[in-house]
């Protein structure tokens, strides 16, 4: 038997205004949106009707849309080819890809920057690329770690290279707005793939690289 949901605290029924209507009786899968949103803000006590919320439904379901736009994108066309033979075989280094996410226990976001290395193994890929590709996972429900190795994991698939180095360094909303309520605390995750795991000095070099204060 699956343990019993902890009720969450109810707000007193009142509202500072109207607050009719009803949630359509439908499965929770088909649920718009837009009324479950105007639940919510009945639920906070807030009044629908009040001038700045009139579109809040609305705005927020088309944010979530885009907020959450990596479920429906996949890699080959994100990509799109823009993958070329090249005998090339230092490091390729992406730093201070801006990174914007939503913690999947919160819903609240984490942001903060990524930084993708790899050595291409007779291959190299569209340098606009690598941003993108990191949308695809950061625009999703995530956890920075699980972030950190869905982008190895595409990098390593999309171009087989001889290794792979991600790091992202973000701050949590979560932990800042709320819980500890740490405000200067930042995560930093990372993962290594093939001979970023296995050479010290290709690690080493990749640190100091990502070390090396901006211009
Ligand atoms: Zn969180």
């Amino acid at each position: 038997m699956s343990p019993q949901p902890r009720p969450s605290p109810r707000p007193p029924r009142t509202t500072r205004g109207d607050c009719s209507g009803e949630l359509p009786d439908v499965p929770l899968v088909d649920a718009p949106t837009e009324a479950l949103v105007a639940a919510l803000l009945c639920r906070m006590g807030e009044d629908l009707t009040r001038e700045g919320l009139r579109h809040t439904p609305e705005r927020v379901a088309r944010s979530l849309e885009f907020l959450t736009s990596g479920y429906r994108q996949d890699l080959n066309g994100v990509v799109n080819g823009a993958v070329f033979a090249e005998p090339y075989s230092e490091m390729v280094l992406v730093k201070d890809i801006e990174v914007y996410s939503l913690c999947e226990h919160h819903l609240l976001p984490f942001y903060g920057r990524a930084h993708v290395a790899y050595i291409p193994d007779g291959r190299i890929i569209g340098l606009s690329k690598l941003p993108r590709l990191v949308d695809v996972f950061a625009r999703r429900l995530q956890v920075q770690e699980r972030l950190t190795t869905e982008i190895a994991e595409a990098v390593d698939e999309v171009l087989a290279p001889a290794g792979v180095g991600i790091i992202i360094e973000a701050v949590h909303l979560c932990m800042m707005m709320r819980g500890v309520q740490q405000q200067n605390s930042r995560t930093v995750t990372s993962s290594m793939r093939g001979v970023f795991l296995r050479d010290q000095r290709t690690r080493d070099e990749f640190l100091s690289l990502v070390r090396d204060s901006r211009p």
